[in-house]
């Protein structure tokens, strides 16, 4: 399949998800008019536009697979487009709810569920590169309106766009954001995350907590060595790591390691 450079069509699909994602497009505001001039939106639920078995050249995800009907779609998603990116921290890592891969779904379901027997859901929630070929990872919780953009932009011109692969406390220092670990002792995941955001939280004077996933060669026990040392407790470090991004190796092998700890 070739792309067409000239209007090229796109399809926003969603997963398991919020649709916090969708919504930074929608936000794009005027600039989505623009891009609506550019390119062909083909399938976009939450515009109201549906042809979710449209051929296409871009193919955005949010979501992971999270059940048996997602897993045969993504794979047909995959046939039909051109580029496939996952978009948001759910289709690149799992998630909020990959935290079910550490206990007992089924368990849960179960117990919730006053007709468990009605629930199609697999037991473990996983990003789109466990299932298909993807091109491009956006991360983010929710990806920012901006890598929308440039993502469209560069496949415009044919590329993928270029993904920063700086900690956020670069971001920090370009941005001259006082870092919120040093002057008031509070935990941030800037160490260790991806930036992306323009470290968009330590500017408001909040630390980071990793929504874009783990950095290129981070190190999380150093950083956990250093919560340690203003007093965090080690479910409190655990669940630094196993948040948004629990599934991303990196950050869940070091959060069970704390998980597993006992409280003083
Ligand atoms: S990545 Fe975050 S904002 Fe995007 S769909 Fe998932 S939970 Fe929502
Ligand atoms: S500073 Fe951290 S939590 Fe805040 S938007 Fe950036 S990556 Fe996400």
């Amino acid at each position: 399949m070739k792309i067409n450079h000239n209007r090229p069509t796109v399809a926003v699909h969603k997963f398991t998800s919020c649709d916090g994602c969708q919504l930074a497009i929608l936000n794009l505001g005027e600039a989505l008019l623009t891009l609506t001039e550019l390119v062909e939106i083909k399938q976009f639920a939450e515009a109201g536009i549906l042809d979710e078995h449209a051929t296409v050249d871009i193919a955005f995800i949010e979501g992971s697979i999270s059940t048996p009907r997602e897993m045969a779609q993504v794979k047909k998603i995959r046939e039909q487009s051109h580029y496939l990116i996952a978009m948001g921290a759910c289709a690149t890592s799992g998630g909020i709810q990959a935290l079910r891969n550490m206990s007992d779904g089924q368990a849960w379901i179960d117990a919730i569920y006053a007709s468990p027997q009605h629930i199609e859901s697999l037991t473990t929630s996983t990003p789109l590169s466990d299932h298909v070929r993807i091109d491009l990872e956006l991360w983010g919780c929710p990806v920012s309106s901006h890598q929308i953009t440039a993502t469209v932009r560069a496949l415009l011109f044919g590329v993928l766009p270029k993904i920063e692969h700086d900690k956020v406390c670069m971001a920090c220092k370009r941005s001259q954001a006082v870092c919120v670990m040093v002057s008031r002792g509070e935990p941030c995941m800037g160490p260790v995350t991806n930036t992306g955001c323009g470290a968009l939280c330590p500017q408001f004077g909040r630390g980071c907590y990793a929504c874009y996933g783990p950095a290129e060669n981070p190190n999380p026990n150093a950083l956990a060595s250093r919560f340690e040392g203003l007093g965090m407790s080690a479910s409190e470090i655990s669940r630094n790591f196993l948040f948004i991004n629990n599934n991303a190796p990196v950050f869940q092998t070091i959060g069970q390691k704390y998980s597993e700890r006992r409280d003083e």
